[in-house]
Parts: C-alpha cells; structure tokens; sequence
C-alpha cells in the first residue's frame, strides 16, 4: 500500500522549504551584511532571527514583541555576534573590528526596514 499519509507532511515541508529559499534570496543577515543566501543550508536550517529588545543571554522570544525588532540573521554570525557580547561584559579581549561592523550593520538593517516602512504604511 503506497504511504499516502505522508504526503501532506512532504508537501508542506517542500512548501517551506521554498519558502525559506526565497527569504534567504531576498534578505541579508543583520550582522555580516551579506544575503542569507550566502552559505544557507535548508537541512541544516542555518538561519535565525536576532531580537532587538532582549537580554544578552536569552533573546526575547516573545511573540508579543514588535516584528521590526526582530533581524533575520546566519546562525554562525549570530552566535559571534553573543559570544563576543558575553566576553566584552566579562572585560575579555574581543575583536573589537568585528565587533563594530556586526553593530554598524545591525544599524544599518534597523534604518532600512524604517525607511522602506515610511512607503508602506
Ligand atoms: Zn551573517
Ligand atoms: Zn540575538
């Protein structure tokens, strides 16, 4: 017997699959500036989104929270991103280059979605 019942779990995991490919063309990471494109593995699902408001540690996941808050984001970059923030309030040595550019391009992200939000509304 053909395995019937699987066939809409396969065709919605498709569906997001496409999905996510299509954000990942469309969207840059907020702390290395490139497209999430860039590197993007759907098995491994190597993107993720930064909270704006939040703590250091934890991220607020809250669904309440503003959609604008949140920065589509590399796994990798965003992991470097908090390490280095946890090793700078522990008063230890990071690369404060890196470190500057992920926030310039955090900004940078945070006034283009403001920016594009003045024609949209
Ligand atoms: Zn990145
Ligand atoms: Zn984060």
């Amino acid at each position: 017997m053909p395995n019937t019942r699987k066939r809409p779990a396969y065709n919605r995991l498709r569906q997001a699959d496409w999905l996510l490919w299509r954000l990942a063309s469309e969207h840059h990471c907020c702390f290395c500036g490139d497209l999430l494109m860039k590197g993007f593995d759907k098995k491994k699902l190597n993107i993720t989104v930064h909270h704006l408001e939040g703590s250091i540690h934890t991220d607020n996941r809250s669904e309440a929270a503003p959609v604008d808050s949140q920065l589509f984001a590399h796994c990798a970059c965003h992991k470097a991103y908090h390490q280095m923030e946890r090793l700078a309030a522990r008063g230890k040595n990071i690369d404060i280059g890196r470190f500057d550019r992920m926030e310039a391009n955090v900004l940078r992200e945070v006034n283009r979605i403001n920016f594009s939000k003045k024609f949209y509304k």
